[in-house]
């Protein structure tokens, strides 16, 4: 497993998005990253620590604006907090399992087979063409 990096070295390698979508759970502006419409085969690893999250097998166009999986890599590979921030609409909110990067949302109301949409930043990804 990768060695974690501090926020300090973070604060290097990632650029200003990446960091406040990662560090500070922000989130991107809707169709302004380009692997929301990104659909060539590959991996989806997570910017900060390289575990690998997420295969284009399972993407699909949600038309939200983000980057939306409808299952994982594997199990435990993302863990799900809950996130109460807004009030009426409660969230949850995944996060990188190794390194706790926030990563995005996931809902229920995905395709098949699973029924879920892993709503993502592209800027909490890097992608990895298959070779
Ligand atoms: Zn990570």
């Amino acid at each position: 497993m990768a060695k974690l990096k501090t926020q300090a070295e973070l604060r290097k390698i990632l650029t200003d998005e990446q960091f406040n979508v990662t560090q500070n759970a922000g989130t991107e502006s809707p169709h302004s990253h380009k692997y929301n419409q990104q659909f060539s085969l590959g991996t989806y690893h997570c910017i900060c620590c390289d575990t690998a999250l997420f295969l284009s097998d399972t993407k699909f166009d949600a038309s939200c604006g983000w980057p939306s999986f409808f299952a994982t890599v594997g199990d435990n590979v993302v863990k799900e907090i809950e996130d109460l921030s807004y009030l009426n609409r409660p969230r949850t909110e995944i996060r990188c399992a190794n390194c706790d990067a926030h990563l995005g949302h996931v809902f229920p109301d995905g395709p098949p087979p699973t029924g879920l949409r892993y709503c993502l930043n592209g800027s909490a990804l890097n992608f990895t063409p298959n070779s």
